[in-house]
Parts: structure tokens; sequence; C-alpha cells
């Protein structure tokens, strides 16, 4: 099914995130943690696609199995940095092939800055929606950034930037992570009154580990509010309690945002089956229901 009806169709719904394994990780034991996670019905399945393409095999393979052995609408990642549109047209042909629906069209982070854009490549996310509308029927989403990208020097050029991938034809946008719902809150009022319309996916990350932590600061820039600095500060040294605290934080988050009137939220729940199944149970009484 495309993510546009997934999104029409009533009711509350989680989507969750896998990353396929690289080239010499244990496939199977990736595959048996994404066949746990889609054993609870997500809304779709989002499959990441490794820095610089470097698991795209395993980002075709792994969202076909979920597409068409799992029943589980697949969103396949795909990254253009570094790829010609050559190389991307064989792999949208590649992602057709295992009946996948839907692409998150995105640039990828930049390895070398000197060689960049190569020749017959892509810039910008906005050209590669460019290139897989001109060339395909996929159901189109991208990434947007609550607090601005890192690259970006303001918050306003960056959603002119992110108005330019819609007018492309993105259909629909996810979120990069953030720990303040007042940050998405602001940011949808910003984009309304730029008049970009496309319906927006909060991204949550549940942090169950109090190293995921520098990690995030460095990746995404984002804000870490002071009653967050607490949990991690109280927490983070005891594994079980963080897990605990982590997953609490996540669905406080996610109940507030459905509170708000959001039905569709993406939780980055990185081939952690527990993590997705506890966040899931918490909600049991909210997903799936038009409330
Ligand atoms: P773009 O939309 O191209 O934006 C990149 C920068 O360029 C921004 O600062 C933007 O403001 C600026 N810009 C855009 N257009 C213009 C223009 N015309 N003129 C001047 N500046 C412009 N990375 C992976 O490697 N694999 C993944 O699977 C993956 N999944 C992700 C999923 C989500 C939901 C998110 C939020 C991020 C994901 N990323 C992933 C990270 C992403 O690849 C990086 O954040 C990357 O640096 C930017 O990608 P983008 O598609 O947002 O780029």
């Amino acid at each position: 099914m495309k993510i546009v009806e997934v999104l029409k169709s009533p009711g509350v719904k989680l989507s969750l995130e896998v990353f396929p394994p690289k080239a010499n990780a244990d496939y199977s034991k990736i595959q048996s943690a994404i066949d746990e996670i889609c054993a609870l019905k997500p809304a779709f399945l989002s499959v990441t696609y490794g820095a610089g393409g470097t698991t795209s095999e395993n980002t075709v393979k792994i969202a076909s199995h979920v597409q068409q052995d799992l029943g589980v609408t697949s969103l396949a990642h795909l990254t253009c940095v570094g790829a010609t549109k050559e190389q991307i047209r064989n792999k949208l042909s590649e992602l057709k092939s295992g009946g996948i629906e839907n692409v998150l069209a995105l640039r990828g982070d930049i390895p070398d800055r000197e060689n960049f854009p190569i020749p017959n490549g892509f810039s910008y996310a906005s050209e590669l929606v460019d290139f897989i509308k001109s060339e395909s029927d996929f159901c189109i989403g991208c990434a947007c950034y609550p607090e601005g990208h890192v690259e970006c020097a303001s918050r306003e050029d960056d959603i002119d930037h992110l108005k330019l991938k819609v007018e492309a034809g993105a259909e629909f946008l996810t979120t990069q992570m953030f720990f303040d719902n007042n940050i998405l809150y602001n940011f949808l009022y910003r984009l309304r009154e730029k008049g970009v319309t496309a319906p927006v996916i909060p991204g949550i990350m549940p942090v169950t580990n109090a190293n995921q932590l520098s990690r995030i600061g460095s990746l995404s820039g984002a804000t870490l509010p002071r009653r967050f600095k607490a949990l991690i500060e109280r927490f983070g040294g005891s594994p079980a309690a963080m897990n605990q605290a982590g997953i609490a934080y996540a669905t406080e988050q996610i109940i507030d945002l459905i509170a708000n009137g959001i039905n569709t939220i993406h939780v980055y729940t990185m081939n952690k089956p527990d993590v997705a199944g506890s966040i899931m149970r918490n909600l049991s009484e909210i997903i799936g229901k038009s409330l």
C-alpha cells in the first residue's frame, strides 16, 4: 500500500524503523529481529540505507522481505549522495522488482565535500525526488528537521528548501528526532505559514542507553531539554533503569502528540523488538483506535 493511503486511513498508527545489516554482519540475527518487529503490525516499516549506499543491497532485500513475505508496508530509504543518475535508475528498478511502493528520498551526508556533487549526480534530495517522479510511480517521502538541518544557516531557509522537495513531489515528510514536543508544534506552525501542507510524521527516538546520546548530539543537533538530561543523569548508570525510563519518556512524548491531534507517529526502534514491543504495549488502548 502507498503510505499516502496509510496516512488517510482512520485511527492512531505507529510506524517503526530498522536498519539493514552491513555486508559482514550476521544477517540471520538481524532478520529475526526485523521479523519480530513486523509481528507488532506497524502501520509501515522504514528500512534505512547505509551512509553512502553501504547497505544498499540489504535495504532492498529487507524491504522486499517485509513487504512480500511479512505483508507489512515497507518504506525503503534511498540516498543519492555519491550515486549517478544511472545507479539510482537501477536501484529504483530493483525496488520495483521487490514489490516496494514507497521510497524515502534523501540526499545523505556528504562524505567528501571537495568532490561533491559527482558528475551526473545529485546535489540535493529535491533533485532526487524530481528524478524518481520522472522515472516511476513510487509514493515519495522526504526528511525534515524541526530544529533545522545541521548544514543550514537558518531555519527559515531550511523550510524554503523543504518546500522545494514537496513541490518536486514529496507526498509526506518524516521528522528528525526531537525531545521536546513544543519544538515540533512550533515547526508545524512555521511550515503551515509557509504553505507547506504535506503530512508530517513526527519521529520519536526512545533513548534506552546513555551512550546513544553523544551520537544523537553530533548527528542531529537535537536540543536535550532539562527534564530529559535529568533522566539521563539519574538513570544513565543503570542499563535496566535507563531502558525503562527511556521507553517511558518516548511513550509520554507519543501520548502528548496524539492528544494534540497527530494520528501517525514514527518510532526509531533501530532493530530492537523489545523496545518496539514495550511502546506498543504502553499504547495498547490507543493504537488502532479512532479516538
Ligand atoms: P536535503 O533535503 O538535500 O538537504 C540537505 C541540506 O541542503 C539542508 O541543509 C538543506 O537546507 C540544504 N538545501 C536543500 N536544497 C537546497 C538548495 N536548493 N540550495 C541550498 N541548500 C539547499 N541518512 C542515511 O544515510 N540513510 C538513511 O536511511 C537516512 N534516513 C533518514 C531518515 C530521516 C527521517 C531523517 C530525518 C534523516 C535521515 N538520514 C539518513 C540523514 C540524512 O541523509 C542527512 O540528514 C543528510 O545530511 C540530509 O539529507 P536530506 O535528504 O535531508 O537532504
